[in-house]
């Protein structure tokens, strides 16, 4: 019998899947949600208003409504948005339309482990230029890579996941101005920094910027992110998303949070950047490990007494999960740590001491 296997992509059989560790605990830092959760008052009128829709309809063909408010709340022109199941859906759009077999996609690494995987996927030749030692992307380098290259696509995530660093608009255009190819810019985390690219578009048109509900929006069960490009860019991307991609319900939570986005969302937003600094100050005071600066609502942070899969292993034997992230070469002695409510950051203080207390210690003797 033929191995019905042989009919996958052997470059596809060669991946590792994207994976996370699927342990459940009280205390969840590890996906860089928004810990407050979505306010009852966007819950409840979202609810209200899906009630009085027909469920066996299909819902819009377009979600005109939902990207007027985007186009709004983004300040970019409606017919340049893309609405997806996702950020990472209409990422995969993007590479589906410019990767053809062993073209070139350029990250800046390491970064969001979706990027590989899913160019991979589509048979693209990776190119990848390692951020600097102290994480912050490699202008010059990128530069020089794309220069060489000419990647279709090159992905630049700021602030970078899981590093926590930023580009900076100029170092960004000069980037498109080398750049023949498409840059994507992944702003998941755009919030946090207050910075935002968008603008770079109307003087680089091969600028595509790309958003989530995900994080600072607290509906990452909902699944809605966005893409915003040039009319004609946008135009070319839309062949390759699916009909009807984003469900009835998570469109109208969606635009039901945008509505709420000044009274309700901007104060969560802001009290998590309080949050963050609180808890780097306080991580920084911590004997064993190291936080690494952060423009997210993460911080990378550094252990070097304990490895990394040890920190996780005993964080989650205190009810509190982070992100090993040390598979990556550069970052074999870091974890990634989600900001929480304060309480959290409290009870991962206290468990932190005990931690590196504990193997203090157990040093001494
Ligand atoms: N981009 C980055 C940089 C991310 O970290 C994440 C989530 N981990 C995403 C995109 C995914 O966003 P979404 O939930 O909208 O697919």
């Amino acid at each position: 019998m033929p191995d019905y296997l042989n009919s996958i992509k052997p470059v596809v059989r060669a991946l590792k899947p994207y994976s996370l560790a699927v342990n459940e605990a009280p205390i969840k830092l590890n996906q860089n949600e928004n810990p407050f959760d979505l306010p009852a008052v966007i819950k409840e009128e979202s609810v209200r208003r899906f009630m009085n829709t027909a469920w066996a309809r299909y819902p819009d063909f377009v979600p005109t409504s939902l990207m007027e408010k985007l186009s709004t709340h983004a300040a970019w022109t409606p017919d340049g948005i893309i609405v997806g199941n996702g950020s990472n859906e209409i990422l995969n759009a993007v590479f589906a339309v410019t990767i053809a077999k062993g073209e070139k996609v350029l990250l800046s690494e390491p970064t969001f482990a979706i990027y590989r995987q899913t160019a991979t996927v589509l048979d693209a030749e990776i190119v990848s230029v390692p951020l600097t030692t102290d994480f912050r992307h490699d202008v010059p380098a990128l530069r020089r890579a794309i220069e060489q290259h000419q990647p279709v696509v090159t992905v630049i995530c700021s602030p970078n996941n899981p590093t926590g660093t930023i580009i900076t608009d100029d170092d960004l255009k000069s980037l498109l101005e080398v750049a023949q190819g498409l840059i994507v810019l992944d702003e998941a985390y755009w919030e946090f920094a207050g910075h935002t690219f968008v603008p770079l578009m109307h003087e680089h048109p091969n600028l595509i910027v790309t958003r989530t509900f995900s994080k600072a929006l607290a509906l990452a069960a909902l699944r809605v992110g966005y893409l915003m490009a040039s009319p004609a860019l946008a135009t070319e991307i839309r062949k390759a998303v699916l009909p009807y991609n984003i469900n009835g319900f998570s469109n109208i939570v969606a635009e039901t949070a945008l509505e709420y986005y000044d009274t309700e969302l901007a104060p969560l937003v802001a009290r998590m950047i309080t949050e963050r600094d609180r808890m780097f100050d306080l991580l920084s005071r911590i004997e064993g490990i190291a936080p690494r600066p952060t423009h997210a609502n993460f911080i990378l942070t550094r252990t070097t007494r304990l490895s990394p899969a040890r920190l996780y292993d005993e964080l989650f034997a205190r009810d509190i999960l982070v992100r090993d992230v040390s598979g990556h070469p550069m970052l074999k002695d870091y974890v990634r740590i989600g900001v929480g409510t304060p309480e959290e950051t409290d009870a991962l203080v206290v468990a932190l001491k005990s931690i590196y207390e504990l193997n203090n210690q157990h040093q001494a003797v």
